[in-house]
Formats: structure tokens, C-alpha cells, sequence
């Protein structure tokens, strides 16, 4: 793993508050494919498969992704500019065919749905749990088969 690899798979700078805000954010799940972040598929153990990707790159140079927004540089590592994804779809969006597809504003609209998505499902307490109601009435007059099942 080369210095590139390792700052792209730990999001930089980024604190651990920081981290801990964009990992609560996204539901411990990728911002973009909704993948599970904390166990492995094969193992079935827990594993962190989370990795924090800028939105804005850490840097304004060539290599950094989207680098040459006009971002402040002391903003590149909050939560708001980062996104928790897999490997995969970062490598995606970080990949010189990707950062076409994925610009500073469409990576921003889907985690911002992302996000607002967690947060509403994760908001429904106990108290809004499913209750099943069966209503049986009369269709022109004729009783209508329902059975409890
Ligand atoms: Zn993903």
C-alpha cells in the first residue's frame, strides 16, 4: 500500500470525531451501493470495510479527485466533504473513468440522501412499530373472503 493508498483509505486528516460523525451519518453502511461496513461477507466476522472518501480532494493538486474545486482547504476533512463508502465504489469514484461521472455535486446530492435516509429509518422507535389491521366489509352486498393469514 503506497502513501496515496493509505490516506485514501483512512479519509486524510479527518479526526476521530470526524470519523465517528460520518460513520454515525451513513448508518455504518456505504453512502452509495448501502453495503454493511462492519462484517465481513465471507467471514461473517466483524471487519471494518468502511473507508472515508473526499468528495473534494484532500489536495488542489492533479492527483487528488475533484482537487481543483474552490473548497477551502481547511474544510477538505470535515464530515460534510466526506463520505462513508466500500472499497469499490471508492475506487470507482476516485478512477479516472469515474470522476466524470461522479462531480463534487452529484457525490453531495447522494449523500445527502443517504444520510437523510438513515437518519429518518433510524428515527422510528419502538413505539412505531407495524400493527396489522384486518377490516372486512361487504363489496355490493356480498361478504368478502379474507382469511387470517
Ligand atoms: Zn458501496
Amino acid at each position: 500500500m503506497d502513501g496515496q493508498d493509505a490516506a485514501r483509505s483512512t479519509g486524510g486528516k479527518a479526526s476521530e470525531q470526524v470519523r465517528r460523525e460520518v460513520w454515525v451519518r451513513s448508518g455504518g453502511r456505504c453512502a452509495l451501493c448501502n453495503a454493511y461496513l462492519l462484517e465481513g461477507p465471507m467471514s461473517g466476522r466483524t471487519v471494518n470495510l468502511g473507508e472515508l472518501a473526499h468528495i473534494v480532494g484532500r489536495s488542489t493538486g492533479a492527483q487528488s479527485p475533484r482537487g481543483g474545486h474552490p473548497l477551502d482547504l481547511a474544510r477538505r476533512d470535515d464530515a460534510d466533504n466526506l463520505m462513508l463508502l466500500c472499497a469499490s465504489d471508492h475506487g470507482e469514484i476516485d478512477a479516472p473513468g469515474g470522476l466524470a461521472a461522479f462531480t463534487v455535486e452529484k457525490l453531495r446530492r447522494l449523500k445527502q440522501v443517504h444520510e437523510d435516509r438513515i437518519r429518518h429509518l433510524t428515527s422510528l422507535g419502538p413505539d412505531r412499530a407495524t400493527t396489522v389491521l384486518r377490516v372486512v366489509g361487504r363489496i355490493h352486498g356480498k361478504e368478502v373472503e379474507l382469511s387470517r393469514q
